[in-house]
């Protein structure tokens, strides 16, 4: 954890920043190790200040060690902030996407004239894209209780269980494996259903010859998972399953192109160009895939308007899709590690149509 503070102090400079004050949690953890609900990072050249209260002192001193001074705080922590800084003239950075309007107030209230407030951007999340081999291991196991936990689902069968009924299931898989929870909240969506790429779980029966989507993943050590498999329930009739072909194919295109230096928008563009090709441009209306780590959604992004570049250590997904209003749905997503040659898919489960009973 400290090397990554150190990492992150490196490039204040660059940042015209002499310091900077981390807010999001989620960041707090990836610079600390800190996994409690209250914690303020301060961090410049050579200052490493953490900051809870009181309830969290033990947790703190478990979790976060001695790379960073810790301060148990009796006010709201960002009143701690202007003290250990009284005195200097600098440019203070902050986390523009995570402080609150009121914290930002507070803050230039009790900061004296010395220090000007900057936003900063995102820098925490620039370095939390590129996994460190420790990190991806983690996903990958993530990755793999979600596989596990599906395949035990469906092996149950599917007709006759309600999407509800399903999700649950899966759900109470993945704990049992060990999991601490779902990554995110299933999508279990049968026929028509599953046109709606956001579609809750329903106490609605899965009937026979329906394509159903399933978008699932677990959290593990922190880090998520996130997959999808579109199965059938018996033969689903030949229309769709030319669209699953169809949505296979775009995804091994954008798994294909996935590599050091190619850009968000190409991987997106190569893979959206092969549903575009056959005539499915607007029944696919979202991002090929996002980066994974500790929240489900994170940089770098697959999309028409990314300005990503990928780079060895990116964790990405790379989920197309065609949507037939009233008709069914076809996604098809796996989580991939991007490599200095290329990309390794993390996600072990098949991918040609999947029949379940
Ligand atoms: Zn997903
Ligand atoms: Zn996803």
């Amino acid at each position: 954890m400290s090397d990554r503070a150190q990492r992150l102090a490196a490039r204040l400079p660059e940042l015209e920043l002499d310091a900077l004050v981390v807010s999001s949690l989620v960041n707090v953890r990836y610079l600390t190790g800190y996994t409690g609900s209250n914690g303020l990072v301060l961090l410049g050249s050579q200052l490493r200040v953490f900051m809870t209260d009181f309830r969290y002192s033990e947790q703190a001193a478990a979790e976060v060690g001695d790379a960073f001074e810790r301060r148990i705080v009796a006010q709201e922590l960002i009143d701690a902030v202007p003290e250990l800084l009284a005195g200097q003239r600098l440019r203070l950075g902050f986390e523009d996407a995570h402080l609150s309007v009121r914290a930002h107030a507070r803050l230039r209230e009790l900061l004296g004239d010395g220090v000007e407030l900057v936003a900063a951007g995102d820098p925490v999340e620039q370095l939390r894209a590129i996994k460190e081999p420790e990190e991806v291991q983690r996903i990958a196991r993530a990755a793999a209780l979600a596989d596990e936990a599906l395949e035990e689902v469906l092996g149950q069968g599917l007709v006759g269980r309600t999407e509800r009924a399903v999700a649950t299931a899966l759900s109470r898989a993945m704990i049992d494996r060990g999991a601490r929870r779902d990554s995110f909240d299933p999508i279990v969506a049968a026929g028509p259903h599953g046109a709606l790429p956001h579609a809750e779980p329903r106490e609605v029966e899965i009937g026979a010859g329906q394509l159903v989507v399933i978008d699932w993943g677990a959290e593990l050590d922190g880090y998520c998972s996130d997959c999808t498999r579109t199965v059938a329930t018996g033969d689903p009739g030949e229309d769709a399953r030319a669209i699953y072909e169809l949505v296979a194919e775009a995804q091994r295109v954008g798994l294909g192109a996935l590599a050091p230096g190619a850009s968000g928008r190409d991987v997106d563009a190569a893979a959206r160009a092969v549903i575009d090709g056959a005539g499915h441009a607007e029944h696919y209306g979202h991002g090929l895939g996002h980066g994974v780590g500790l929240e489900i959604h994170e940089g770098p992004r697959l999309s028409q308007r990314s300005d990503s570049v990928l780079c060895a250590g990116n964790v990405v997904t790379v989920e197309p899709g065609v949507y037939l209003p009233g008709r069914f749905g076809v996604r098809i997503e796996d989580l991939a590690v991007v490599t200095e040659s290329g990309a390794r898919v993390l996600s072990s489960l098949r991918k040609d149509l999947w029949i379940v009973g």
